[in-house]
């Protein structure tokens, strides 16, 4: 190696540090919009009143039905693995358990319409106190039957995070996205992510 060379590989080197301020005032922007998204959830303003078992935040029964009762198995599929993926998250302190107690106030549906829009749909009523009284979700297999199956666990699995308390958060790539389109074919999500988690957690 000349001179030269040693003088250019110290020039590069400089200027790489010259740099280093700026790659560091750029991380420090990242972690503030990230910092800052994962605190962007939206809640809806009623949960559920549950004593929490040791260990997890939540625990639920989600009245399901037999198969024969969904007009379609992939209906049934979705319900499922919708509820179940909450519980699967591995950063998830949360248990939504799925029972087939006839006393459970969620209930879970498969409807065909093609008179509205939605793919999918949650309809709670109240009591006192900000509380849930019953809750019951709805897929719409006219529009989501044609989906994949992936994209069809997204809405099943937006409509539990209602059921938990939830609400829509847009221009985001979260569970609570609403639209259906951009949450799947555009951000790929299906399950629960860390701000659908703390939004969750920050209600039980
Ligand atoms: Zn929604």
């Amino acid at each position: 190696m000349n001179i030269t060379n040693v003088f250019k590989a110290t020039k590069q080197v400089g200027r790489r540090y010259k740099q280093l301020p700026i790659l560091l005032l750029v991380a420090a922007c990242m972690v503030s919009v990230l910092s800052s998204s994962a605190q962007a959830y939206n809640l809806w303003g009623f949960r559920w009143f549950t004593t929490p078992t040791s260990g997890c935040c939540l625990n639920r029964s989600v009245k399901s039905f037999t198969m024969s009762s969904f007009l379609t198995t992939d209906a049934w599929y979705a319900w499922t693995n919708g509820i179940a993926w909450w519980s699967h998250n591995n950063n998830a302190s949360i248990n939504v358990n799925m029972s087939y107690a006839s006393s459970s106030t969620v209930k879970v549906w498969e409807v065909q319409n093609p008179n509205v829009t939605w793919d999918g749909l949650s309809s709670p009523t109240f009591m006192g106190g900000g509380q849930f009284a019953t809750m019951d979700m709805f897929l719409n297999t006219t529009w989501a039957g044609g989906y994949s199956w992936q994209k069809r666990l997204s809405v099943t699995s937006h409509e539990v995070g209602h059921m938990l308390g939830l609400d829509h958060r847009s221009g985001a790539c979260t569970l609570m996205q609403p639209d259906s389109f951009t949450r799947w074919d555009s951000c790929g999500v299906n399950s629960a992510t860390a701000d659908d988690i703390n939004g969750v957690n920050s209600l039980y």
